[in-house]
Formats: C-alpha cells, structure tokens, sequence
C-alpha cells in the first residue's frame, strides 16, 4: 500500500506488526468513513478489544473479518489488562475499538495504552473519525487553539465547578452531550457565558440527518425547549472574549507599539500580526490604522 507523507509516496510497512497495539478509528456514523488501512488491521490482527462485542461483530461482518472479538470496556477496563499483554508477549497484535469514533476519547484507551507502553510494546494509531474534531472543523469558531471537555461530570458541586471553568475559557470549548442533558446543559450555558455566546450545535455527524446550526446560546435554548433533542450531540462553545479584553491596552497603545515596531525595522504585515497577537486587536484594522497614518 502507498502512502502520501506530504512530498513523496513512500511504501508502508507490512501490517500488522507482532507484538503492536493499534488503536484504530472508526466511522461515527458513516461506514464508507472505515479506512482502508482500518479495514486491513482488522481483518489481520490476532484479536481485537471492543467495548461491545455485539456491535462490533456487526462492522466485523460488514467488512468481512472473522478475528476473534474480546470485550474492554470501563467495567474491565483494569482485569482485562494482562490477557491483553500477554498476547503482545507472544508476538500477537491487537487493535483496540470503540463503539465509535477514536478509542482514548472518552472511550476506553488510555489505560491499555499506557501498560503497553510500560512494557515496551509498539502502539501505532489508524487515525478515523472523531466527532469533538468534526464538529469543531465545520463550526467556523477559532480552532487555532481549542480545548476538549468531553462529558461534563456527573456530581453536582463538580459540574458547577466545572461549568464555570468553561464559561471563563478564552478557547473554543468541545462538550460532548446526551440528548436528555442537552436542555439543561444550555440553561447553564446561558445563565454562565451569557445569552449572546455563540454556540455550535452538531447532530448525528456524518449520518443520514447529520445537522449543524451555528447559533447563541440563548436562541439554541430556546429551540431545543421547543423541539425535543434526538440523536448524538457535540457542542461548540465559542470562547469567552470578555477575558482576552479584561487586561487591553488602549487602541493609541496598540499604534503605539506597531509604529515601534515598524521603525525598528519591521515590516508591517509581521508587525501588524505581531501586534494583533500580542494585545487581542485585529491584525486588519491595526493594518487600516497604519494605512491612514501613512495617508495623511
Ligand atoms: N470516541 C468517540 C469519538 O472519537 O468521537 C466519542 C465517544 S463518546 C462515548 C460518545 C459521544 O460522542 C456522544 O454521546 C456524542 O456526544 C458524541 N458523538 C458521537 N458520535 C456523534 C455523531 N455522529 N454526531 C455528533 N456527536 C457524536
């Protein structure tokens, strides 16, 4: 098989490898997203760890695999751990799966991982969908730099904690939700961020009903009191902007500080970006200010 490292096709190795653990991707709701690497590690390896045999069994069929199934999930997350290692001692590979999407992102992962690790054993990812990364990539927020919170805790007092946390977070926020929770979940979104924070609603990606809507948090509120949320939800929360203006300088400051930079030699689009980083004003109207300047 050849693959594209960014300039050159090179051969990839044969896989699978003995004694590697793949965590391998799989479709959150679209079985044409199963890789084509995917489908080879699973029709190959000496077991796969699942969280539920059952569902599995049903892609395994669709893709023609008849490797042995063996359950991993939350509740045999530690018991499990041995089996599992002992077939990398005796030069097998396993792919760990989840239900769906990326096994590690709130799904069981981390722990096999980190055993396989300590011991030496190679771990190599089969990247595959994820729904917090697809979410996030068609929701238009800033995703330069974002953070991920999964499933707010279940606790009260550590939800609340949490929640707070999250309304004074400067970055995109990725939240999982149930559909039942979505409702609540918004009503302390909005009594938090505020009503104007905007928010991405994303439902049954890549499915048959997949929709997006890009939104308040007050109007999305609004619009699942009215309709009942169903399917799979991941939600994007715009970060708080009103952190990055607390500590800003003035605007003459911000020209201050670019004309600075600009007559110790800089040239004005990297000054202007420089800048635009360094007080949170936009790279393009400190672009305009200069022009101006230059104009008069
Ligand atoms: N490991 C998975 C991943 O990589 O996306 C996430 C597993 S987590 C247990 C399941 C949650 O992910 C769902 O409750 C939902 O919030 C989100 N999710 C999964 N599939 C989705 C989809 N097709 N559309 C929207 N959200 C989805």
């Amino acid at each position: 098989m050849d693959l594209i490292d960014g300039t050159q096709l090179q051969q990839a190795r044969s896989e699978p490898c003995p004694g590697t653990l793949y965590i391998v991707g799989t479709p959150i709701g679209n079985l044409g997203d199963l890789s084509p690497r995917a489908k080879s590690i699973l029709k190959n390896v000496s077991l796969i760890a699942c969280e539920d045999t059952r569902r599995s069994g049903q892609l395994l069929k669709v893709i023609g695999s008849q490797i042995p199934l063996l359950s991993y999930h939350k509740y045999n997350l530690k018991s499990r751990l041995e089996q599992l290692l002992e077939v990398l001692e005796h030069n097998g590979s396993i792919a760990l799966i989840s239900d769906a999407g990326l096994p590690g992102i709130n799904d069981p992962g981390e722990e096999l991982v980190n055993a396989a690790r300590l011991k030496n054993y190679e771990v190599i990812c089969i990247p595959g969908p994820c729904a917090a990364t697809t979410a996030l990539v068609i929701s238009g927020l800033p995703s330069q730099r974002f953070c991920f919170e999964g499933f707010l805790p279940k606790k009260p007092s550590t939800r609340q904690k949490r929640l707070k946390d999250i309304a004074q977070e400067e970055r995109t926020t990725i939240i999982y939700e149930s559909p039942h929770q979505l409702v609540s979940l918004l009503k302390d979104l909005s009594s938090l961020c505020g009503k104007e924070r905007p928010i991405q609603i994303a439902r049954e990606l890549t499915k048959r009903y997949e929709e997006s809507m890009l939104t308040t948090v007050e109007k999305a509120t609004e619009y699942f009191r009215i309709n009942k949320p169903k399917g799979e939800f991941t939600l994007i929360l715009g970060g708080n902007r009103d952190v990055s203006n607390e500590n800003k300088i003035s605007e003459s400051e911000a020209l201050n500080r670019l004309n600075i930079l600009i007559n110790k030699g800089e040239k004005s689009n990297i000054a202007a970006k420089k800048i635009a980083n360094e007080t949170g004003y936009e790279k393009k109207w400190l672009y305009s200010k200069l022009h101006k300047q230059l104009d008069k």
